[in-house]
């Protein structure tokens, strides 16, 4: 099978009929994830099934024109880069299927604000604001399972499995016949295998440090034992027994650690109020670069770098509370 070119998308083969697809320029920051587009197979499924790949809809038309009618799509959990344009599948016939309770999130950005505890710091027309720069628009349906669960279309097995530090509803999936490990968004996020990425994330009140750990040693021992190909959500593929996703995981959340470590021992402010602390670490940018941000990108990305120190310094040995 040749793969068909289309600009600003990246169209790799993980299998002879399943692709991992990747779009290269986003509209905004956080408007794209890679996914999976599983083809038509006989005894398999007669209609394409299309794995939280979050693209723009106008590449969303293309893959249908190519490879549709897409029966049905699932949603890995409810950042903003994996439902912005979810819209855009169902509007050409998809079912779309994602984990509770993050399912909801597709439905009403109001349950997004809330259910990510934006609603602590920001306002609502903020975060509206930022989710309709990166091209959000609603779906109208969605069928909702819980993490763990395992969906079947025709003859076509998914196991889900939940990788909660990243957001409670989050899960990767397992295609067994083909051996296909997706680990969605733990945070193997590297272009290239030259370029590094941010690693995990976990700039939210709900996500866990030592639950994320937990996830990246129960994937790793999944994938050694039962995958043959490692995919993700903002990465390239790699075959098993390849280690270097886990080890690169646990490598960023470890040097995050040190960088906060760092700062509370330079800073002598160990024995402080937590909220101070987190404040005068965020404005040290310690994280992400803010001086060029404005408006409600740097709101947003201030909200996200202080739920990230904050985690840290509760993980610190050298905050004494
Ligand atoms: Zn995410």
């Amino acid at each position: 099978m040749t793969l068909p070119k289309i600009d600003n998308l990246e169209i790799r083969k993980v299998t002879e009929d399943i692709l991992l697809i990747h779009q290269i320029k986003p509209p905004f920051f956080f408007s794209c994830c890679d996914g999976l587009l599983v083809l038509p197979k006989p005894v398999r499924n007669r209609k394409t099934i299309a794995l939280d790949l979050n693209i723009e809809p106008r590449y969303v038309n293309s893959l249908n024109h190519i490879y549709g009618p897409v029966s049905n799509y699932v949603c890995s959990h409810g950042h903003l880069d994996h439902t912005c344009h979810v819209h855009a599948w169902e509007e050409l016939g998809a079912k779309i299927h994602a984990p509770y309770p993050e399912a909801n999130y597709l439905l009403d950005l109001h349950k997004f604000y809330k259910g990510f505890g934006f609603d602590d710091e920001l306002d609502f027309n903020i975060v509206n604001h930022f989710a309709k720069l990166n091209g959000f628009q609603k779906c109208n349906h969605v069928n909702s399972f819980n993490p763990g669960d395992s969906l079947k279309f025709e003859d076509f097995k998914i196991d889900t499995i939940s990788f909660s530090g990243h957001s409670k509803g989050h899960i990767g999936f397992f295609l067994p016949k083909e051996r296909i490990f997706h680990i969605s968004c733990l945070g193997f996020d590297k272009p290239k295998p030259e370029v590094e990425g941010f690693g995990p994330w976990y700039g939210f009140k709900q996500c866990s440090i030592p639950q994320y750990l937990e996830d990246i040693n129960k994937a790793e021992a999944f994938f050694l034992k039962n995958g043959k190909y490692l995919t993700s959500s903002h990465s390239y593929f790699v075959k098993s027994p390849n280690t270097h996703p886990f080890e690169y995981m646990r490598k960023k959340i470890k040097n995050n650690q040190e960088k906060v470590d760092k700062t509370l021992i330079s800073l002598e402010i160990l024995n402080k109020n937590e909220n101070k602390v987190v404040k005068k670490l965020l404005q040290m940018d310690l994280f992400f670069p803010k001086k060029k941000l404005k408006g409600v990108v740097l709101e947003i990305y201030s909200f996200w770098e202080s739920w990230i120190i904050r985690k840290h310094i509760q993980q610190s040995d050298y905050f004494k509370r």
